[in-house]
């Protein structure tokens, strides 16, 4: 039997990707096998098939660092056949096939079985970027950063991390501001459940150490300038949640904001999260997503489209979450 796939080869200058046919054999070893329902496309896949970073280590490899379906076999305690599933990011799109493949055959220890009531598409419609959103709340929880305390800030609001902090910051109570380069989106980003929209440019050129006290947590998605004003921004005993790099990976900051606001600047690594953390973020997302909201942020291509879409997130044109439909 033979399936669907997405391949990336490199020639030595450049990453190329053709859509083939493989089969079982091409598979790489693992003690479970999924029938693919659906992958996604995340700021990492980006990088990974222009090449702008080196995520792909070995080629030919099927790229793609989020995955999610049903179990065919599976010799892996814990995990039957007809289970659903999720992988995200481990060794997915590095060193092993990743998502965008009608199969794949990988480690029980990369799989999370996913929570009622979250469909594989739901599962795939958060994805990385969702999964992430949600290690940035439990670190503005484990802050102490209750709804009580002021607004929380999101930067890359329009981006899979910061649509999806949105909903779940909004959802839970929280009074969210969005920060975005795309005002003209500033309705779509209101009806996820941001209560104001600001203008990225004012966080994003270089700033004073230490400023106003506005924001009680923020989910970081941009780094460089943006980071370091949201950190001289965050209130006494804030907390930032970190996660990305769409501006830059510098941090120009001082120690201002921790040594006289306390304030705390929490990393979040989703790549290699420990098991325990990951099925704490996907329960928490089962439980306090509303899918309705996650939908309106959501687009479904097929396979053919993915390298398109993985140049574009490059360029900051893609809003929202793409689900790709691998059938
Ligand atoms: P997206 O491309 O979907 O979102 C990024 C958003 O950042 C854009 O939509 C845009 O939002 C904003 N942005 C883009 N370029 C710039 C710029 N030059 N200056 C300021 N803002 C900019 O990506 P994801 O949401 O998938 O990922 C966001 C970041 O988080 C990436 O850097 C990614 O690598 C990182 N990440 C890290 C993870 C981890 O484990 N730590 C896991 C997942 C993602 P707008 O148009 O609204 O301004």
């Amino acid at each position: 039997m033979t399936f669907k796939a997405l391949l990336a080869t490199n020639d030595g200058e450049k990453i190329s990707t053709n859509l083939v046919e493989l089969d079982d054999t091409d598979l790489m070893p693992g003690d479970v096998t999924i029938a693919v329902d659906y992958s996604t496309v995340n700021y990492k896949d980006g990088m990974a098939l222009t090449g702008r970073a080196e995520i792909i280590q070995k080629f030919p490899l099927i790229p793609g660092v989020d995955l999610s379906g049903t179990v065919e076999a599976s010799s892996y305690p814990g995990i039957e056949v007809g289970d659903r599933v999720v992988a995200n990011s481990w060794g997915l799109s590095q060193t092993h096939h990743g998502g965008y493949a009608q199969k794949a055959r990988l480690s029980g220890d990369w799989l999370v079985k996913i929570p009622e009531p979250l469909s594989t598409r739901d599962a795939m419609a958060l994805g990385t970027a969702g999964y992430t959103a949600m290690l940035c709340v439990l670190a503005l929880e484990q802050g102490g950063i209750t709804p009580d305390r002021g607004d929380i800030l999101v930067t890359g609001a329009n981006g899979g991390v910061g649509s999806v902090a949105i909903v779940l910051l909004s959802d839970l109570g929280y009074r969210v501001v969005a920060s975005t380069g795309r005002l003209e989106e500033a309705d779509y980003l209101r009806e996820l459940g941001a209560a104001d929209v600001i203008d990225r440019r004012t966080l994003s050129e270089p700033g004073k150490p230490i400023t106003g006290e506005r924001w009680a947590g923020a989910v970081d998605s941009v780094g460089s300038h943006t980071l370091a004003n949201v950190l001289a921004q965050t209130q006494y005993r804030g907390v930032v949640a970190a996660c990305g790099l769409a501006q830059g990976l510098d941090l120009p900051a001082t120690v201002l904001p921790f040594i006289l606001r306390n304030v705390t600047l929490a990393g979040i690594d989703s790549v290699n999260a420990p098991q325990a953390v990951r099925i704490e973020a996907w329960s928490r997302l089962a439980r306090d997503l509303d899918l309705e909201k996650l939908a309106r942020t959501t687009k479904v291509v097929g396979l053919a489209a993915v390298p398109d879409i993985a140049r574009q997130i490059l360029e900051g044109k893609v809003q929202g979450r793409t689900v790709v439909d691998v059938n």
